[in-house]
């Protein structure tokens, strides 16, 4: 499932061929992806110019001229292709193509069929339900020390649940946040209570929102770098390996100059928590 860096990646990839062109022609090729393209997709869309492309979590949002939002979430599986306008036959899976009036051809290719796609008015956005209950972005000035306080004050939990809470942050997964307490040198089990009580600024909590954006900054500049040799390959967008530091390495050595822990991985909610049990407290 692509996370935060890779949707940002994946926004990053698009802009050039979106941002400030038109829509030609839409192929809708199914009536649903997860759910239903609303009514009149196509025609909606045809003739429109993108003034913006932004993201906010993992949704992208194509600002159009008319005040409508396209909002597309790629889902498990969804995928971006950017190739010249050709008459190639279409890919398996493919289920929408977006043909710019500047001449790229942007296919969409979902094979489980989780991703979304919308219309909306660009009034409502902030109401849009997905939309209406998202915390802070974790790469914005908003997402802070204090930020993270206010947030946990009141919370009986792990801080590794708290911070996969989308109303508390917006946009991490199981992936990030992993990465973000290891950096932070913070167990994922921490009690939210006891956590909230380190403020200051080298607390708990500060180290712990920059290391949250230390790790996606990071991924989103090595998703750059291999987005530019993979968009050669198939001009495929949306996914990319990192190189984690405990996600996935379950018995190997701490990474971390110095630690002879080795990474251990636990279950908390149904979901793998990675961590250094040396330093990680
Ligand atoms: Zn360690």
């Amino acid at each position: 499932m692509p996370e935060l860096p890779e949707v940002e990646t994946v926004r990053r990839g698009l802009r050039p061929v979106m941002e400030g062109r038109s829509f030609g022609k839409v192929e809708q090729r199914r009536a649903n992806l997860r759910f239903a393209l609303p009514s009149g997709f196509a025609r909606r869309l045809t003739g429109r110019a993108v003034v913006a492309l932004t993201r906010r979590a993992k949704y992208l949002l194509a600002h159009l001229e008319d005040g409508q939002v396209l909002l597309m979430h790629l889902g498990m599986t969804g995928r971006f292709a950017i190739g010249e306008d050709a008459a190639a036959p279409a890919p398996v899976h493919e289920h929408v193509v977006f043909h710019m009036r500047q001449g790229a051809r942007i296919g969409y290719r979902d094979p489980r069929r989780f991703g979304v796609m919308d219309l909306i008015a660009g009034a409502d956005l902030a109401e849009y339900p997905p939309l209406a209950a998202l915390g802070p972005e974790p790469l914005s000035e908003a997402f802070d020390a204090a930020a993270l306080q206010a947030a946990l004050a009141g919370r009986r939990t792990t801080i590794k649940a708290a911070l996969l809470d989308q109303r508390m942050v917006a946009g991490l997964g199981n992936i990030y946040v992993c990465e973000a307490l290891f950096r932070a040198g913070m167990r994922p089990t921490r009690e939210t209570a006891e956590v909230a009580r380190e403020r200051g600024a080298d607390g708990g909590l500060a180290r712990l929102a920059e290391a949250t954006k230390a790790v996606l900054r990071e991924a989103i500049a090595s998703g750059g770098s291999s987005l530019r040799d993979f968009a050669g390959a198939d001009g495929a967008l949306g996914y990319f390996q990192t190189r984690f530091e405990v996600y996935g390495r379950e018995g190997e050595r701490c990474l971390r100059f110095g630690c002879e822990g080795m990474v251990e991985r636990i279950v908390q909610q149904g979901r793998s928590s990675f961590f250094c049990p040396v330093c990680q407290r």
